[in-house]
């Protein structure tokens, strides 16, 4: 591994993280803590979408769920359960799609750089319950590109965006 700074990894998350990713991501740099649920999501995606963090963060993410879970299924969570998940007051886990309020989840878009177009057609999408359709507008408007297969794994949204990056 080369080393890397803060800041690179700071990039790549604005670039590439998913919504649910980044906000995670967020608050650990903001907070230095996350609970349990958040350690996991994030834990898990990190592990397996992007080796190259392991050295700043993923390595204190996972040795705390290993302390704490005792977990040996190490599959990363797909949207689906992610979607499915019921994070509660304190969590950041989740969802922003389905689990942000509309005030927060248009501040989140706009912080993305995603036009207000596009963001209409994101709420649209949300209303109708449909929040990976949501998340593929988001993708497709933040990197200007079609995403045709449709988001259905956060990992998926970080190797699709690294290939229309690099
Ligand atoms: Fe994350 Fe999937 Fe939700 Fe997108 S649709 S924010 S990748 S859980």
């Amino acid at each position: 591994f080369s080393e890397i700074s803060v800041k690179d990894i700071d990039d790549l998350a604005k670039s590439s993280f998913p919504l649910c990713m980044r906000h995670l991501f967020e608050k650990l740099r903001e907070d230095h803590h996350l609970k349990h649920g958040g350690r996991m999501q994030l834990g898990l995606f990190l592990k397996v979408g992007a080796e190259r963090f392991d050295k700043e963060y993923a390595y204190s993410i996972r040795h705390n769920y290993g302390r704490e879970g005792k977990r040996t299924d190490y599959t990363p969570y797909s949207c689906q359960k992610v979607i499915s998940s019921t994070p509660g007051v304190g969590d950041h886990h989740g969802c922003p799609y389905r689990h942000f309020s509309e005030e927060n989840l248009r501040a989140a878009l706009n912080k993305m750089g995603v036009n207000s177009r596009a963001v209409e057609d994101i709420m649209n999408k949300v209303q109708n319950r449909h929040y990976q359709l949501a998340c593929t507008l988001t993708f497709e408007a933040v990197h200007n590109s079609s995403c045709d297969a449709g988001i259905n794994h956060p990992n998926q949204y970080f190797s699709d965006s690294q290939k229309i990056l690099q």
